[in-house]
């Protein structure tokens, strides 16, 4: 066991069901100490909301070796009280949230491949961005309080965003991400109609020059050549 002190919490993503039939989502946090971190499982309700700092008591997790990956201790047998590892020290305050998204933003995807990270934080320069129609018929409407609770895969519409990394990408071709933010999808499950659901980029602020962005990207477990943005984020400047 160890304990993370300082873990600053940048995102979430949207809940995945796990094979046991818990929902869980993954967070991601950058810990002056140790660096970017991950943790999964964590449940849909808990303290690592975004900017809060924590303290929090972690464990190797054998499914995953990415060494940003942790899991709460207990987060198996004891997933019911896994707060109880959990500790709020404070939240970051908007001037500390901007020096800490300009200091660290120093990655790309190809950095962070070449260097075998799994988790980053982008300066991008946003050129489209699209709400890709997979076809499938959307399931029956369900909410995050009942049991049944749509995962991505449920979704007929995905959001992704082409952009390029600053202050010089090396790709040869623009990066196009999916964007799995809890905040985005919570917003195009509200949503009846695709006009209403293709917002969830204006919430974004992608077409605004007046807001500051950044990306949180990091791969996927299962396939991690591929990244995808776990959160955007962004102020006014
Ligand atoms: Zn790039």
């Amino acid at each position: 066991m160890e304990e993370i002190n300082d873990l600053i919490i940048l995102g979430r993503s949207w809940p995945e069901l796990l094979r046991d039939g818990r929902y869980s989502v993954c967070v991601a946090g950058y810990s002056k100490e140790h660096g970017f971190i991950r943790l999964y499982p964590t449940k849909i309700f808990s303290p690592l909301k975004t900017w809060n700092i924590v303290r929090v008591k972690v464990e190797r997790n054998r499914a995953d070796t990415r060494k940003e990956s942790w899991k709460i201790v207990g987060s198996k047998e004891d997933w019911k009280h896994l707060d109880k590892n959990i500790k709020i020290l404070g939240v970051l305050k908007r001037e500390e949230r901007i020096n800490l998204l300009r200091n660290l933003s120093k990655d790309s995807t190809e950095t962070l491949r070449n260097q075998g990270r799994s988790l980053g934080l982008v300066k991008p320069e946003i050129l489209s961005w699209n709400l890709e129609d997979t076809g499938l018929t959307p399931p029956v409407q369900t909410t995050l309080t009942g049991l049944k609770l749509k995962t991505k895969k449920h979704f007929r519409n995905k959001p992704y965003i082409e952009y390029r990394c600053l202050p010089a990408c090396e790709s040869k071709s623009p990066h196009c991400q999916q964007l799995i933010e809890w905040g985005a999808y919570m917003w195009l499950n509200k949503q009846k109609t695709r006009e209403d659901q293709e917002k969830v980029f204006d919430n974004l602020k992608l077409n605004d020059k007046n807001w500051e962005k950044y990306f949180l990207v990091g791969n996927l477990a299962y396939k991690r050549k591929t990244f995808a943005i776990i959160s955007v984020m962004h102020f006014k400047k």
